[in-house]
């Protein structure tokens, strides 16, 4: 019999999945709403019902499936969600969960982390020893490749590059610090400059369809690139206050980590891309130490929406590559 593997890609809105074969080809996908205001036990019920699925495909496929692998948003350890900012889970044992009603082996990381080891096993980082991964969309996710292996840390908090302080005066974030790297270019961020200006009398492009839905309002990143083509002078401003924070962050990494390859993925930079690799780049440059810029590769992530659940598959074949030791 085949053997095959179940990837999730877990959201605050979405749950992906897929079902890899042994030559890592996805044989089927699969998604349903995460349902995350309806409680814990209906956002396991959602999940189930994706491995479910794909375990029905396996079976009719004569596949076994050897392990599951899932991209969880928050902080990781063993098994275990500590924290997630957009889940109603804490302290809780999720590996463990899906193990005993599916009795097979489950193995979870943090999404951002798992989407670089996605790169690093499959995609556009493949063979590098030490890169570091910004993904930006509506928050910015880190990752750190070190010695060939995923660096979490002491309890699972390593990577959050998202929240490290830029401006110990600035804007109030989510985590509740202050000034974080998320604060200025997520597309959070950007909505926020973008709602500033409105406030000051500035005619953006986007004044009137913001306004029209006031705090509900969710700026896509096909909109911030439809303003940015446009010339709008008040996107072209967010984009570049995005950029130069973005680039401060990774001329920070590259100073601490002196990595071979920097990641970029996500919503935003995927709509954007090169040309926002390239403005990041010139701010990198000015703000790293001699030498770091130029020994480093900047890259747009290749897998795209399937980084994680590329990422979750690489998770598993570590762990079993491991358990062979
Ligand atoms: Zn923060």
């Amino acid at each position: 019999m085949k053997k095959a593997i179940i990837a999730l890609d877990v959201g605050g809105t979405k749950v992906l999945g897929a079902l890899f074969d042994d030559e890592f080809n996805i044989i089927q996908r699969k998604k349903k709403l995460t349902k995350a205001f309806d409680g814990v036990d209906k956002i396991l019920n959602q999940i189930s019902k994706v491995i479910s699925k794909l375990l029905d495909t396996a079976k009719e496929a004569d596949m076994e499936v050897v392990a599951i692998g899932a991209g969880v948003p928050g902080v990781i350890k063993d098994g275990m969600v500590l924290f997630t900012p957009n889940l109603p889970w804490n302290h809780y044992p999720l590996a463990k969960e899906i193990e005993d009603l599916f009795k097979i082996p489950v193995v979870i990381g943090n999404d951002a982390n798992v989407s670089l080891l996605g790169e690093w096993g499959h995609g556009i980082a493949k063979d590098t020893t030490n890169t570091v991964g910004f993904f930006v969309g509506t928050g910015v996710g880190g990752g750190l490749i070190l010695n060939s292996k995923i660096y979490t840390g002491n309890i699972g908090l390593a990577g959050e590059i998202g929240h490290i302080t830029l401006n110990p005066d600035g804007i109030i974030c989510g985590c509740g610090s202050r000034g974080c790297l998320e604060s200025y270019s997520s597309k959070t961020g950007i909505l926020k400059y973008i709602q500033s200006q409105i406030r000051h009398g500035r005619d953006c492009l986007l004044k009137d369809e913001i306004a029209e839905d006031s705090s509900d309002y969710i700026l896509r990143s096909s909109i911030i690139k439809d303003a940015l083509d446009k010339g709008d002078e008040c996107m072209t401003e967010a984009i570049e206050i995005a950029a130069k924070y973005l680039g401060v962050a990774v001329a920070s990494s590259l100073n601490i980590l002196n990595p071979e390859m920097v990641v970029f993925g996500g919503g935003l930079v995927e709509a954007l891309g090169n040309d926002f690799i390239d403005k990041i780049k010139a701010y990198v440059s000015l703000y790293s130490v001699p030498h770091a810029t130029d020994n480093c590769t900047f890259k747009l992530s290749v897998l795209g929406d399937d980084a994680c659940l590329y990422g979750a598959l690489t998770m598993v074949e570590d762990r079993m590559a491991d358990q062979r030791q």
